[in-house]
């Protein structure tokens, strides 16, 4: 990766004792023609070598030493160098100049001249005195010359000057001597020269090598550690480095320094960042501007401080804008729903210059008097989060029922934290409304028996109110239920040797909670020896054969005897309903109750209405061997939850338990292809309500009388099968094309949810007010007689050709009219019959309503007598029905009108009644008569006002 590279040498540094010269890499050690004075070099024999002056080529004197014994044999002439101190040297360059004679022209000196001399030296660690010895010199090589002349003297300025260099080391001693031996040349040494071979020091990357003698081998390169620059660091992990050659030459830089933060490069150094500016890594090059709202006033920042209220979080780096905390949350509005509240913002006008804002709830609870509030503790739920919502809404759960919280949303970002200033946030103040209590937990069975069970459980975590019972719900297959006051239960007339599963909920005025955890127990085997016949279905039989065989035995025995005893034997035969929720597999439910159908076997039509689940269409079905049949089908919208798709099919699980003529007939259901579909029967004429408004005023009493004998009958075979309806209104009864009605819509309670008329109410829960009981209202007991006070809305429904119970009047006024005891009125031309059986229906004591039962036996009565039909209204004021006990008083029994509108307790309106001219009992009889306004139910007068005497509302 790096390619040899020669470091140009530094020019000017030297700092060591000896010039260097030539080449700047080189450090002289000696050179001979430097010096102007005598050499004084040890010549040994004194006749042998000779110190002379000279001029070289450049006329610059020189001290030269010569030889020249030529004629005479057995020369050894000794010229020995004075001391040289070596330094650092490791490798020594010897560079001799020198002339040298040709023999050849020199006469008679055959045999004894030589061409050639010889170069020693002797390492010491200091100076050895003046004395040679021979013996202790190395040679270092025969020097012969590349050129001799021929002609003119030794001194002569044109002679040929050889040049020959010679290396010797590595030394080990302090220095060395050099020694010249001359054995009968004619020799002139011009020049002397010793000296090796350094790298300079340089700067390179930002780090300094040092002066660095070069290798002891002529191959050899040095590894040089650089040194960074001041306010230089090393780069990580790529330490500087170079390479010094033999030659003196730098090679190979490695790695780099760079300049510490607050610093830049200028040149070889690093300089401070000015004023204003930082660099806050030694990895960046520049030194940058301070961003916004930050500055400083020092050189060599590596950042930049925040100005007052502007603060820079942890992770931002010193090159973003200082920022500071948002402003609160805009718009705070809130939903309550009994202990849960969702609350929703906008996001702040200002998010203090950053895009990481984010918000936090923070929920206390308040005691009422004094303020006083607390955090509200970990047993509230929040949904997404508490914090660290990156939307604009929360939904916060698990509040107590009826108390006040204090919730907070605050918008923080990175920098929030950092803040000293206040906190901003928007607050709303809640109370929360009732509802039901938590789960039943932990469930003991304390005592098991052949037919009984004794348990035990632990008061729901949060009662949300005073705790009026619990409900046990236990089943083998069936569901059955036994209501305890207490936290402990036995439940008896139970099978032997019998599994049982237990599902415990509490009862508040808010309502019931969820069930809590299954409990299952097996009752205790039966003692031997006792017989428990009407358990075993093979027992069951026997005994019914026998008592059978007794009954024939006995009506033969009557008959033939003379009639004198009539026998009823009624055995139970209607199915139980099952509910699909103690399914614990959902799908088993579906699946065991409706039919899967083949997809291929459906046609869809077209589109004739929306459900909550997905879209109504009416297609038709051909099942293998059947003819095709209209259907409605009743798809699941794509992209559905689970739960969705349980809760859809649900319905279809109850449906498919009931097989009646006015109830809607479920043909099957498609839950192995896409869509899911829930297959019934088709309903040309669609929903009751808006058949009726559309053909207003066309059908004969006898014509709605027989739709309400239908609808009866639909629900007279629910509740006996145990179903309750809890949403029985027009709208939820189909009609068909021959005008039979069938009451449809089945789903669990929370079915309602799709019921445009279902409204919250305090007791939790969505309720259809118009259509509910009381009771079903105030503490959500749904039972068939609430199905009954349901039915009788529908028939008013029926009667006034489609007209919305209590008009316009709004949910709370119905509640309060029903509680102060007002019923609806008879619709135009409605027999009073019918009326006495809707005000009936409409009882405050439940157990005083008519069963479905009885319903339909009263218009099985009025189909086939229609002159009880006939009975204008008006001239019916007493009840025809034995059911009726209407207790309001009679309006002929009062004295004045004062005392008649105490007694229905409307006192309050005398004066309207007054100011209207209607003074005297005569005076408001007539007005009845000419009306055709019947007072004998509180509620009329109501309507009578709002008709009559527009600027009064007889309902507060
Ligand atoms: P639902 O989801 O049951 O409330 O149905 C929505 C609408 O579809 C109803 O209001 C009816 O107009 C229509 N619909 C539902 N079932 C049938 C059916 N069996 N025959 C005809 N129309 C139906």
């Amino acid at each position: 990766m790096c390619g040899l590279s020669v470091i140009p040498r530094p020019g000017t540094p030297v700092r060591f004792n000896h010039l260097p010269l030539g080449f700047l890499s080189l450090v002289i050690l000696l050179d001979s023609k430097a010096q102007q004075t005598e050499l004084e070099w040890i010549s040994y024999p004194p006749n042998g070598w000779e110190e002379i002056s000279g001029l070289d080529e450049n006329y610059t004197p020189i001290r030269t030493y010569q030889v020249c014994q030529v004629m005479e044999p057995n020369q050894n002439n000794w010229l020995r160098t004075n001391w040289i101190e070596k330094g650092d040297a490791q490798r020594i360059f010897v560079e001799l100049k020198f002339t040298l004679r040709d023999c050849n022209s020199l006469p008679g000196v055959v045999g004894t001249c030589k061409e050639t001399f010889n170069l020693y030296y002797q390492e010491t660690d200091s100076e050895v005195g003046r004395s040679l010895r021979e013996n202790q010199y190395v040679k270092i090589d025969t020097i012969a010359a590349d050129e001799s002349f021929t002609q003119g003297d030794l001194g002569e300025r044109k002679m040929k000057l050889n040049t020959e260099v010679r290396i010797i080391g590595p030394l080990s001693r302090r220095g060395f001597y050099l020694a010249f031996q001359d054995v009968g040349a004619c020799i002139a040494l011009v020049s002397v020269k010793v000296y090796y071979k350094k790298c300079w020091s340089i700067i390179e990357n930002l780090a300094t090598f040092p002066d660095t003698v070069t290798g002891s081998e002529f191959s050899s390169l040095v590894e040089v550690e650089g040194t960074c620059v001041s306010d230089a660091e090393e780069e990580a992990d790529n330490s500087p480095k170079m390479h010094c050659s033999a030659e003196g030459e730098w090679l190979v830089p490695i790695g780099k320094c760079i300049c510490k933060a607050g610093f830049h490069q200028k040149g070889d150094a690093c300089e401070p960042c000015g004023r204003g500016f930082y660099k806050s890594s030694s990895q960046d090059l520049q030194c940058s501007r301070c961003p916004a709202h930050s500055f400083n006033d020092r050189e060599g920042s590596w950042r930049c401080d925040c100005e007052d209220g502007y603060y820079r979080a942890l992770s931002d780096p010193a090159s973003v804008a200082c920022t500071r905390p948002p402003s609160a949350p805009q718009n705070l509005v809130y939903n309550i729903n009994q202990t849960t509240v969702s609350l929703e913002w906008s996001p702040p006008a200002d998010t203090g210059g950053r895009n990481d804002v984010t918000y936090r709830v923070i929920c206390r609870r308040c005691s009422w008097e004094p303020e006083e509030c607390v955090p509200c503790g970990p047993n509230v739920g929040y949904s997404p989060a508490q914090s660290g919502l990156v939307d604009t809404y929360v939904t916060i759960m698990d509040l107590l029922a009826h108390a006040n919280y204090t919730f907070e949303v605050e918008a923080v970002n990175g920098v929030s934290d950092l803040s000293r200033t206040q906190r901003l946030f928007a607050a709303v103040s809640i109370a929360t409304g009732q509802a039901a209590p938590s789960q039943v937990s932990e469930v003991i069975k304390e005592k098991v028996q052949q037919r009984s069970i004794q348990l035990s459980w632990q008061e729901p975590q949060q009662p949300n109110g005073v705790i009026t019972e619990y409900e046990i719900k236990y089943y083998e297959k069936v569901s059955l239920w036994y209501m305890s006051k207490s936290t402990s239960a036995t439940v008896n007339n139970l099978k032997p040797n019998t599994a049982y599963i237990f599902q415990i909920r509490a009862f508040t005025e808010a309502g019931y909670g969820t069930y809590g955890p299954r409990l299952e127990i097996t009752t205790k085997e039966e003692a031997t020896g006792s017989i428990y016949c009407c358990q075993n279905p093979v027992i069951i039989i026997a005994v019914v054969a026998v008592a059978g065989t007794i009954i024939l035995v006995f009506m033969v025995f009557g008959f033939i005897i003379g009639r004198r005893y009539a026998l009823a034997v009624k055995f139970p035969g209607t199915k139980t309903y099952i509910d699909p929720e103690t399914y614990e597999d959902p799908n088993r439910a579906v699946h065991q109750f409706a039919k899967e159908l083949d997809a291929s076997c459906i046609k869809i039509e077209r589109v004739i209405g929306a459900g909550e689940f997905g879209e109504v269409c009416s297609g038709r079905l051909k099942l293998p061997g059947k003819r095709d049949v209209s259907v409605a089908i009743k798809t699941l919208k794509v992209g559905y939850t689970e739960k969705q798709r349980r809760d859809f099919l649900c319905e279809a699980s109850i449906m498919g338990q009931f097989d009646h003529p006015n109830v809607v007939h479920l043909e099957g259901v498609v839950t192995r292809g896409k869509p899911v579909m829930i297959v019934i029967e088709y309903m040309e004429n669609g929903s009751l309500d808006g058949f009726l408004r559309k053909h207003d005023g066309q059908f004969t009493v006898i014509q709605l009388v027989g739709m309400l004998r239908g609808i009866a009958a639909g629900m007279r075979y629910l509740s006996d099968m145990g179903y309750v309806h809890r949403d029985l209104a027009a709208r939820n009864i189909l009609v068909n094309s021959n005008l039979v009605c069938k009451v449809s819509d089945f789903g669990l309670s929370r079915v309602i949810d799709d019921d445009p008329e279902a409204v919250y109410t305090t007791t939790g829960g969505k309720i259809p007010v118009r259509w509910t009981a009381p009771e079903a209202i105030q503490y959500r007991k749904f039972t068939s007689a609430s199905d009954v006070w349901s039915y009788g809305i529908v028939m008013w429904e029926v009667m006034s050709y489609g007209e919305r119970p209590y008009w316009d009047m709004s949910n709370q006024d119905v509640i309060k009219a029903i509680e102060e005891g007002y019923r609806l009125p008879a619709p135009m031309d409605c027999p009073p019959g019918l009326h006495q059986l809707m005000l009936d229906c409409w009882q405050k004591d439940r157990a005083e309503r008519p069963k479905f039962d009885q319903i339909v036996g009263i218009l099985d009565k009025m189909i086939r007598n229609p002159n009880t039909l006939k009975t204008p209204v008006g001239t019916c004021t007493r009840p025809i029905s034995p059911l009726l006990d209407q207790s309001t008083p009679d309006f002929t029994a009062f004295r004045s009108v004062g005392e008649w509108l105490e007694a229905i307790k409307m006192e309050r309106y005398r004066d309207n009644f007054t100011a209207a001219g209607y003074s005297s009992l005569e005076s408001v009889a007539r007005m009845s008569i000419e009306l055709g306004i019947d007072f004998f139910a509180p509620f009329l007068i109501s309507c009578f006002c709002k008709q009559h005497f527009l600027h009064i509302y007889l309902l507060p």
